[in-house]
């Protein structure tokens, strides 16, 4: 889709309504993407716009500058479910994503990328916020592998995506540990999504790719070519959870390098040959 988004960023997929939802974080819009007509519909929440997810309930909801809002896809209305970091003027969330309980998680940085400005909350279902993770520099993808045992989390500037050991009762994380290095130089980690074979998928920013690793060894598995040098993040979407939706960014490219990629800032679809885990709706 040559959608030209600024900062593309945030996808999750709704399977019951066959919908990908993005952001283009930096436009303050939310999109929602229908296959089967190819119409990308878009929404300005008047603020930045860190990620996306289906709501249980209807709608979806989303993490903007400094809150977790839902959205009524029937009313056009936004209600504000809950803010962190008021007195952080500079910071925003970025990326997000709800954990099979149906608790939505999402971190935030600054503006500036200040190193260590940002934390990673989670809105729990009662519509509390929980900070879990404090001294983050630039919050950014979360997956969890397919038992739920494991939470995989990435800080973008320390090249490496962690792995924790994780109580879905609870959400309480343990055991923090290096699951794999990727990136390097001005190249890094960016969103990500895991697959049924508990491998992940991570796209890289400044890396014209998606790279697919196994958290146990460290290992990459494989390497998806993207013509969008600032790859962003990926989701599994379609009936069958086997077509991985790519989003990308034009934001800060140079002249030149822009003219070579007439797609950056569009989304990508690539069919694999195994199965996506599902993106989980906000359960609150
Ligand atoms: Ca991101």
């Amino acid at each position: 889709m040559g959608a030209k988004a600024e900062l593309g960023e945030g996808p999750s997929w709704d399977a019951r309504r066959k919908l990908l939802y993005w952001v283009d974080i930096t436009r303050f819009k939310l999109h929602v993407y229908n296959p089967l007509t190819k119409q990308d519909m878009t929404f300005n929440v008047g603020q930045y716009i860190g990620a996306v997810v289906p709501r249980r309930s209807g709608g979806v909801v989303m993490a903007l500058q400094h809150g977790f809002y839902a959205f009524d896809f029937e009313t056009w209305q936004m209600t504000l479910l809950g803010a962190v970091e008021l007195d952080k003027p500079n910071n925003r969330f970025n990326d997000g994503k709800c954990d099979a309980a149906g608790r939505f998680w999402a971190g935030t940085m600054a503006h500036d990328y200040a190193p260590g400005a940002g934390s990673l909350y989670y809105l729990d279902t009662d519509c509390t916020i929980k900070k879990v993770i404090a001294n983050v520099t630039i919050s950014n993808g979360i997956t969890w592998s397919p038992d739920n045992s494991v939470m995989y989390y990435i800080d973008s500037p320390t090249l490496k995506v962690m792995s924790y050991d994780f109580n879905l009762a609870t959400a309480e994380l343990s055991n923090p540990r290096v699951a794999a290095e990727v990136g390097q130089g001005e190249a890094f980690p960016d969103g990500m999504t895991s697959d049924e074979e508990g491998m992940l998928w991570v796209a890289v920013w400044n890396g014209y790719a998606v790279k697919r690793l196994d958290p146990g060894t460290g290992r990459l598995l494989e390497t998806v070519n993207v013509p969008a040098k600032r790859t962003t993040s990926c989701v599994f979407g379609g009936d069958r959870l086997t077509e991985l939706y790519i989003t990308s960014a034009r934001i800060g490219l140079e002249e030149d390098v822009l003219a070579n990629e007439p797609n950056a800032g569009g989304v990508f679809v690539l069919k694999t040959g195994v199965r996506g885990m599902p993106t989980y709706a906000f359960g609150g």
